[in-house]
């Protein structure tokens, strides 16, 4: 049987996985897969963009965001969503292929850190805070942008890595494991499926 033109349902955003270890590297997962010609976009609208983004920690309760009503606004933030999850990915990967990342993503970046500082300010603690009040649905990109920017920027020898099923995956974590051999996005998703792909090669 042909799943070729079946129509890509997304998920429930609840049943997104969160597997990336960073909030932008999950920011980076929405698309499932990588690999495959009809992928699944978690965020294909506003309303799954918000969603996620609270359960992922890229909106807070106190943001007070809420979804744009207008249409060219809702099609400008799945723009932006969109742009930014691709700059990103082209980031990471460029960290892990040990290559130079595509200009245009370090200005993605650039772009999205300087929104996310215009909107922050210096408190008596020495700390940058978030203005107050209610804010836009980018706030969520802006907060994104900031971990992935502590993510590239960390000195550290990389546990950046891409998930090693080279299929149907692509996912990208951060392997945080004691011995820092972690393969896989997921053991009960892609490391089983190996797993049993060698089972019946006997
Ligand atoms: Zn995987």
């Amino acid at each position: 049987m042909s799943h070729a033109h079946s129509p890509v349902i997304p998920r429930p955003v609840d049943a997104v996985r969160l597997d990336g270890g960073r909030l932008c590297l999950d920011f980076v997962n929405t698309i499932h897969d990588r690999y495959a010609a009809e992928q699944e976009d978690y965020l294909g609208d506003p309303k799954r963009f918000i969603a996620w983004s609270g359960r992922a920690g890229a909106l807070l309760p106190a943001d007070g965001v809420s979804e744009p009503r207008a249409a060219p606004r809702r099609a400008a933030l799945m723009e932006e969503v969109a742009a930014l999850r691709g700059h990103l990915h082209e980031l990471f990967a460029a960290r892990i292929d040990e290559r130079a990342p595509r200009p245009d993503a370090v200005r993605g970046l650039d772009h999205w850190l300087h929104q996310a500082w215009t909107n922050q300010t210096l408190g008596i603690d020495g700390k940058m805070h978030w203005r107050t009040g209610k804010s836009d649905p980018q706030r969520a990109l802006q907060r994104i942008a900031l971990d992935a920017l502590d993510l590239l920027g960390d000195p550290a020898p990389s546990r950046l890595r891409r998930c090693a099923n080279t299929t149907s995956c692509g996912w990208l974590f951060l392997d945080v494991s004691k011995n820092g051999r972690r393969r896989w996005c997921a053991m009960e998703t892609c490391g089983t499926a190996e797993k049993m792909q060698r089972y019946r090669r006997g």
